[in-house]
């Protein structure tokens, strides 16, 4: 690779999606005109009477919630997906359909209003994942249930209304997209290698050390060598893991340390309750075996150059495909550097 390389425009390959990135370092110091967001308020009491997750108040559906005190999920009063629809398919011409089914649910991760992730305890965080893992095993062996989707949409620029601490589940008959698309290249790399290709990937890039961020004995936080947002990261097991079920109680705990340690260099970016999108990509539940399965969490957070403002997906990126100005080196070396104590705590 040539000096210029990394400072020249170039494209990158996930390898998880056979997708390319488009990187344009050059553009780095361009000066911004363009809009800020209002800084999102940090605020908040531990408990809010108007709050529809908060313990024992009544949610929009009716339904009164528990006096939870551990993680506490429920089905969504409003889901995406039902669970008594009928199987059929629609065809006409040009025109096909096939329709859905599923389940969605709420996963309330603290009782406590004010919190998030990264303030929370390991155990506390513990407990949500050991909740994750109970629902990924019921809902996975739900009959007609092929894919458990595990994600949290955080802050309101991601168009989360509701600022309780809560993340959601997703579960259906069919394997979505992004996950179809894994599956293809995770499958293509085990057959060809009988190994999996983020177990290769992450002792790659533990050697090169250039986006790696966060390390335990167990886990990785890295910045992926075609990360699309300006701070996106991935938290994966260094050992193949198909999915949350099989952790070990220690690995559990590896997991919890290190999405705290993550989710605490994110606020301190910009010093800021750091928005995102987080989902884990997992083995689907359709009762195969799925040997070339490596789980993963990846980060998708919209803030680009300060906590007002915001990279949108527009114009080439929704034509084309994505593009970043900021490398992935630049942004693992940001967050490397950031310290491992909340802000709000210093
Ligand atoms: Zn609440």
């Amino acid at each position: 690779m040539s000096k210029e390389f990394n400072n020249n425009p170039h494209r990158r390959l996930n390898i998880l999606t056979g997708e390319w990135i488009l990187v344009s370092p050059h553009r780095n110091k361009r000066p911004w005109q363009g809009k800020t967001e209002k800084q999102a308020e940090t605020d908040r009491p531990q408990y809010d009477p108007a709050c529809y997750l908060c313990p024992t108040n009544k949610r929009m559906g009716g339904e009164n919630n528990p006096d939870y005190k551990k993680p506490y999920s429920f089905v969504n009063d409003f889901s995406a997906l039902l669970n008594d629809v009928k199987e059929e398919t629609y065809e006409n011409g040009l025109l096909y359909a096939e329709s859905e089914s599923g389940l969605c649910k709420v996963v309330c991760f603290s009782p406590d209003h004010s919190v998030t992730l990264p303030l929370m305890s390991i155990s506390a965080i513990s407990d949500v994942i050991s909740l994750w893992q109970k629902e990924y095993k019921e809902l996975g062996n739900m009959e007609g249930i092929n894919h458990v989707q595990i994600f949290e949409n955080k802050g309101d620029v991601m168009g989360c209304s509701n600022p309780h601490p809560h993340g959601q589940i997703w579960a259906q008959n069919n394997i979505p997209l992004e996950v179809a698309k894994k599956i293809d290249r995770l499958k293509d790399y085990w057959e060809k290698n009988q190994k999996s290709i983020l177990e290769d990937y992450v002792q790659q890039e533990l050697k090169l050390d250039e986006r790696i961020i966060l390390e335990n004995e167990h886990f990785v936080a890295l910045v992926p060598y075609w990360a699309v947002w300006p701070y996106e990261t991935m938290i994966l097991p260094k050992r193949k893991i198909a999915h949350i079920g099989l952790l070990t109680e220690k690995e559990k705990v590896s997991y919890a340390e290190i999405l705290k340690g993550m989710t605490i260099k994110y606020d301190n970016i910009f010093k800021t309750s750091f928005p995102y999108s987080a989902g884990i990509h997992q083995a689907p539940t359709d009762g195969e075996e799925h040997p070339e399965w490596h789980f993963h969490m990846s980060f998708y957070p919209p803030l680009l150059r300060s906590a007002t403002v915001k990279k949108f997906m527009v114009g080439y990126e929704m034509f084309a495909n994505p593009q970043r100005d900021i490398t992935a080196e630049q942004a693992a070396e940001t967050l490397a550097s950031l310290p491992s104590i909340h802000y709000s705590k210093v």
